[in-house]
């Protein structure tokens, strides 16, 4: 397993900055609301203590006015309040019931107007204690106030009201909402800042696991995620992993197998041409290609009718699909380029796993080949009853008669058994020759192979020959090369090749004509040319003549006691040594015979 991290830059995923967001805003939320939370009870401890200190010193002001002023209009009294007011640094106010100032610390009480209608001095009078904030007129600042009853015998004798200047309080106040507020922002740093440090640490894993999973979906299996926690992230990791490999060796089995399936169609002789319920091609190997004349690539995921153009092909496949049953055929495509083709056809539905029908496939098998060869057997096995029909018949009517006729004169009964000689030699040349092909045509090992000097079985044939050509009035000449010709061959079978050619060329030479036979070595070829100045052949038949009992004239042939197989024998025996055979001819003008064999190496 390639434990391979996708690349991805962490920064620009999406997720990291949505949870960081909303990290974001509930730090400031929370941060904001403790920080307005904080500094409120800063400043509401703030205005109690001073409140409390403000009364405290109230209540000692009246206890001290109590115990040693009994008379509130004596001048000293203002005296002793200023000093005290200055001592607590606060300013002190008295005032009579009535809310006539009689000492201030800080003002004139003859400038001063009756105090009875301030909030604080009302409650004070009404519940012993009073407490206001207000702009004061006397100091043109705003001030906190409390003020407190001063009893005497059971009843309220006056007022003393404590006020402090709400403005140093302030500033005391914005000094510390100033703290407050650096400290928030600086907790608000760190923890955005460990908050982005958390964050990318939880969304690292995610960010790789998708970038791994996009991989995977576009045909990289091989990609893994890097598993260090044991949390569910890491959980999630190793399941992904595992997922993965899965997917991998799925993906691997599947591929393997369709290749091994892509193999075995492509590698099959006969053509496969799938199709789905919809007749579009799901699958055309190269052969089908071929014999359809369509490209296998182009034609898969195509309607079927469209690309095969066959009818014969697109009904069997229909049938096959209406009636899901297999569905034999054979047709014939003549329009081929080379040659008609005969394909036997096989068309069978395709089903799922589980049973339903999902197509058809049909195997295409040329048998052009094999109809042919059928045909030739037919032809062989008709022509060979036919040729050996006239000598068997001939043999029964002549011993029919004889028998019949026992007092038959002895001149003609000696002109009949001359007659069944020689058809008995006419079927023992016909037996002969066709065993002679049925060797040659079984194939390797069965002609023997040594070092020949072809110059001898040439001499061979023509020595053969020269008794009777005489009888002919044909002259044979031959120019042979002086060196030695050598092959590798069977020298029987080559002496066999040139009799045939020779006595062709003597047979089909009317008398009084001139037959020549040539051997020289021509390059890495023996060639040997029989030429006559006989009848000659006409060039369509040129191509048909090494055929097994193709004739000609075939009245002649026989009259001159052919089998219809010499020429065969000369193209199997060139053949079976690597040659090759061909003629010149024409009409009237005389016939060549060519052989070509390989020489020999040294
Ligand atoms: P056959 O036994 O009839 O001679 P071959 O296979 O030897 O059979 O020859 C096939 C036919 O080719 C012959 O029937 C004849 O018509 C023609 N043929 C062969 N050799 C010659 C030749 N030298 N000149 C003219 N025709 C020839």
């Amino acid at each position: 397993m390639t434990a391979i991290v996708a690349s991805r830059n962490p920064l620009r995923s999406r997720f990291l900055w949505k949870l960081y967001a909303g990290l974001v805003v509930l730090v400031l939320l929370t941060a904001s609301t403790i920080g307005m939370l904080v500094t409120r009870q800063f400043t509401d401890d703030a205005l109690d203590a001073a409140r409390r200190d403000l009364e405290s010193k109230a209540i000692l002001v009246a206890d001290v006015l109590d115990a040693h002023h009994d008379d509130w209009s004596d001048p000293r009294l203002l005296k002793r309040v200023t000093e005290i007011g200055a001592k607590l640094r606060t300013r002190l106010t008295v005032m009579r019931r009535d809310g006539t100032v009689v000492a201030d610390s800080e003002g004139d009480p003859a400038t001063m107007d009756n105090h009875g209608d301030r909030p604080e001095v009302i409650a004070a009078l009404e519940n012993g204690v009073g407490r206001g904030t207000r702009r004061s007129e006397t100091l043109g600042s705003d001030l906190l106030y409390v003020a407190v009853a001063v009893k005497k015998d059971g009843g309220v004798e006056g007022v003393v009201r404590t006020a402090v200047e709400l403005g140093a309080l302030e500033s005391r106040l914005a000094e510390l909402r100033t703290i407050i507020a650096a400290s928030t922002v600086l907790a608000v740093a760190v923890a955005l800042a460990i908050g982005f440090l958390v964050v990318r640490r939880i969304t690292a894993p995610l960010i790789r696991m998708t970038a791994a999973a996009e991989s995977l979906s576009s045909g990289d299996y091989g990609r893994r995620v890097p598993s260090s926690s044991k949390d569910e992230v890491g959980q999630l990791a190793d399941s992904f992993n595992r997922m993965a490999s899965q997917l991998e060796n799925r993906v691997r089995t599947i591929t393997n197998d369709r290749n091994k399936l892509a193999a075995i169609l492509g590698g099959m002789v006969e053509g496969i041409v799938a199709v789905d319920r919809e007749k579009r091609v799901i699958h055309m190997n190269a052969v089908a290609g071929g014999f359809l004349g369509v490209s296998p690539s182009l034609a898969v995921g195509k309607p079927g009718a469209d690309i095969i153009r066959i009818d014969e092909i697109s009904s069997i496949l229909r049938q096959t699909i209406d009636d899901a049953r297999e569905v034999k055929g054979e047709l014939v495509l003549a329009r081929h380029p080379r040659r008609s083709l005969i394909l036997e056809t096989l068309a069978s539905p395709l089903r799922d796993g589980e049973g339903n029908l999902i197509g058809a496939v049909v195997v295409l098998h040329d048998v052009t080949e094999l109809r042919h060869l059928e045909a030739v057997r037919r032809d062989f096995v008709a022509n060979v009853s036919h040729e050996l029909k006239t000598p068997i018949t001939t043999i029964r009517g002549i011993s029919e008669t004889m028998f019949e006729d026992a007092e038959m004169p002895t001149k003609t009964r000696h002109r009949f058994v001359q007659k069944l000689q020689n058809q008995a030699i006419r079927l023992s040349d016909l037996v002969g020759d066709l065993l002679t092909l049925a060797r040659l045509e079984s194939g390797d090992g069965v002609l023997s192979s040594s070092l020949i000097d072809l110059r001898e079985p040439v001499r061979y044939s023509v020595n053969a020959i020269l008794g009777v050509v005489d009888e002919h009035g044909v002259r044979v000449e031959t120019d042979i090369q002086k060196r030695p010709v050598m092959v590798l061959g069977d020298e029987q079978s080559l002496r066999q090749m040139i009799s045939n050619l020779l006595d062709n060329a003597v047979k089909y030479t009317p008398k009084g004509g001139q037959v020549w036979l040539r051997l020289h070595a021509n390059g890495n070829d023996a060639v040997i040319e029989v030429q006559d100045t006989g009848v000659g052949i006409d060039s369509v038949h040129h191509d048909r003549l090494f055929e097994r009992f193709y004739r000609v004239d075939r009245a002649r042939s026989r009259e001159l006691g052919g089998t219809g197989l010499g020429l065969s024998i000369v193209k199997h025996v060139c053949l079976a040594h690597g040659g090759e055979v061909s003629v010149e001819s024409e009409p009237g003008q005389g016939s060549t015979f060519r052989v070509r064999l390989p020489l020999a190496t040294a």
